[in-house]
């Protein structure tokens, strides 16, 4: 469905013939009706990544494709056909919805520009399907943004994205921005929203619990590369990678032992990505690291079917001794 390969993306660094590797060769696929989680810290690439799949950005160099068409290539309408079936969710559905528009405006506009649901009287049927989907009261209507609680407010934003009819969502930290107390709510419904429309969700956040509740593959990044990726299972309940690791021990787990002493040596700060450490870019902040690591980078590599690594010692560590 979606296809990333080899994504790049490079920002000159002010002033200077720098430049910053936001991503350095990220690549991902999407199938049908899944979820792909994206883990990774403020800074992993992860906003960067989400900007270039719906294609808000361009990349340095890799292609993005939507059922076999490259996005990249795309230009003018070409593109804005294909952008309406790749949508986006923002983190903040305040700051995003127009304060001066009645939520009824808000959706009834998104459909004018697409042309979609006919007429006048068609559009104001349709926004009122469109509440109901994502479980409001269509007579919220008639309401401004600022006279909703956020939990309603993401839902029209959900509703929003949803009025193009597109077939991936792209979760850019959807519940981040919300009272604990809703985001439980707001996950289920993306649950089963994607059950009944069909979708498939890239879901971007920081919080492994929410990635774990709701993904079927997760990708973790970290400085702008894919260190493990896999099913969700493999990846998060049997981490590989020491940064997936230490990223697990930041939730609640069955046995908080398991990766308590990697977490502690963790909190260092993330480096700075215009100056990337050399070889494995997570070694200064990783216990395990060996003299290879500070030299070469490690390459994504199969660990067990559905599940990849980039570390040299978790891929040494797997295979049995001879
Ligand atoms: Fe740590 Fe080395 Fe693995 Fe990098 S390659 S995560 S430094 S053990
Ligand atoms: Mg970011």
């Amino acid at each position: 469905m979606l296809r990333a390969t080899n994504l790049t993306k490079e920002y000159p660094v002010r002033g200077g013939e720098n430049v910053v590797q936001a991503l350095a060769g990220v690549s991902l696929e999407l199938g049908e009706g899944e979820t792909l989680g994206i883990v990774g810290e403020s800074g992993s690439g992860k906003s960067t990544l989400a900007k270039l799949l719906v294609r808000l950005e361009d990349p340095t160099s890799g292609t993005v494709e939507l059922d076999g068409v490259d996005l990249t290539k795309l230009r003018g309408k070409a593109l804005r056909e294909q952008r309406q079936r790749i949508q986006m969710l923002f983190q903040d559905p305040y700051s995003s919805l127009n304060p001066r528009q009645r939520v009824g405006a808000i959706l009834t506009e998104v459909l004018g520009v697409h042309r979609l649901a006919g007429d006048a009287r068609g559009r104001a049927r349709r926004v009122g399907e469109l509440l109901e989907l994502v479980g409001l009261d269509p007579r919220l209507a008639q309401r401004y943004p600022h006279e909703l609680s956020g939990g309603q407010r993401q839902r029209v934003g959900i509703a929003r994205a949803l009025a193009v009819e597109p077939k991936v969502l792209l979760l850019d930290e959807p519940v981040s921005a919300l009272d604990v107390s809703v985001r439980a709510e707001i996950m289920n419904l993306l649950d089963d929203l994607r059950r009944d429309l069909r979708l498939s969700y890239v879901f971007i956040s920081h919080d492994v619990s929410m990635v774990r509740h709701i993904s079927d593959r997760v990708a973790v990044l970290y400085l702008g590369r894919v260190v493990e990726l896999g099913d969700w299972k493999s990846v998060l309940d049997q981490s590989a990678h020491p940064y997936t690791v230490a990223l697990g021990a930041a939730v609640p787990v069955p046995d908080p032992t398991l990766a308590e002493p990697i977490h502690a040596t963790v909190i260092g700060e993330v480096p700075d990505p215009a100056n990337p450490p050399s070889g494995c870019p997570f070694h200064p902040r990783c216990p395990l690291a060996e003299d290879v690591c500070l030299r070469t980078e490690p390459k994504l590599l199969s660990l067990r079917p559905s599940h990849e690594v980039a570390c040299h010692v978790a891929i040494r560590d797997a295979v049995p001794a001879a």
